[in-house]
């Protein structure tokens, strides 16, 4: 007998007392069943606000382990338990340490796809949509941003008063996006706008007409009157984009703007989530006390 994993995780839910969160890069069923689809800002409040006494964070595991991080008596599990993301392990907490000791003076800014151990090792975290805001708040010149190089350099233009230095980290998903893909696209679609995310490498991001967080770009293609559009991030936020403006015509920028590990959640691992409870996501208390504090300073001046 098949499985109707809608309605099993719907009742399994309200059993559990438990809530879905869903990236806006996960598969669409997956997106369809989560009570919450959205970037890891968005996400992230709702696991510090929320009531519900299990957390089901379908995305990656630094994700997963910020809710835990925000939510520490709440039991937050992650249904693809190898689902990680390359550039989170591009840092350690040992090599930050290295760099902090070469520019003691600076501030350490981390991007959330980070682990706790670095979010630990961080003064205050940010996500894409507010890491501009994040780095105007700091009275400190200059500033140690990490992981992702292209987007500290998206943010050093913005705000050229401070001196960012840079980790090299990168999103494998976005840096596969070549200039030559953006250029043959654009001759393709010639009328429409491109709406990128600033992971891609800063060469390909000359050639966006906007760049933001996945939120931002949501806003942006419901906004603007043009009805084609050209969307440089990974291809699950297709979903919602046609399903928020189902008049308008989506083409993704790249084939190659597909995260492996985002995709791997589905809705049968949603299921058997809810059902075994599996897999937990554990943090040291010590390095939970730490990295909180740098969400903490997000979250205040977001
Ligand atoms: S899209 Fe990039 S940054 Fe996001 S999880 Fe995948 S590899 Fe990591």
């Amino acid at each position: 007998m098949s499985i109707n994993y809608k309605e099993e995780i719907k009742k399994l839910k309200a059993e559990r007392n438990a809530i879905i969160l869903a990236h806006n890069y996960q598969v669409p069923e997956v997106q369809d069943i989560a009570d919450v689809v959205g970037d890891s800002f968005a996400l992230s409040k709702h696991a510090a606000e929320t009531d519900h006494e299990v957390i089901v964070f379908c995305g990656v595991h630094f994700m997963a382990e910020s809710a835990k991080i925000l939510s520490p008596n709440k039991t937050v599990l992650l249904p693809a338990k190898d689902a990680g993301c390359p550039m989170a392990d591009m840092i350690t907490a040992d090599k930050l340490r290295a760099m902090k000791a070469q520019y003691p003076e600076a501030a350490v800014v981390c991007y959330v796809n980070s682990s706790a151990e670095v979010k630990a090792e961080c003064d205050i975290c940010c996500t894409s949509s507010n890491a501009v805001k994040v780095i105007q708040s700091l009275k400190a010149k200059q500033i140690i941003f990490a992981p992702d190089e292209n987007l500290g350099s998206f943010i050093a233009q913005k705000v050229p008063e401070k001196e960012i230095i840079l980790w090299k980290g990168f999103c494998i998903t976005h840096k596969r996006v070549k200039a030559e893909e953006v250029l043959k696209i654009k001759e393709l679609h010639p009328e429409a706008k491109i709406l990128m995310h600033p992971e891609c490498s800063v060469e390909v991001q000359k050639l966006a007409d906007f760049l933001g967080s996945t939120s931002e770009i949501i806003k942006k293609a419901k906004e603007i009157p043009e009805k084609d559009i050209i969307i440089g991030t990974e291809e699950g936020i297709m979903h919602i984009l046609k399903k928020q403006s189902p008049d308008k015509r989506f083409y993704l920028l790249s084939p190659g703007l597909i995260c492996a590990n985002m995709k791997k959640t589905r809705i049968e691992d949603v299921y058997l989530s809810l059902l075994n409870m599996q897999h937990e996501i554990k943090v040291d208390e010590d390095i939970r006390v730490k990295a909180l504090k740098s969400l903490e300073e997000m979250l205040k001046i977001s």
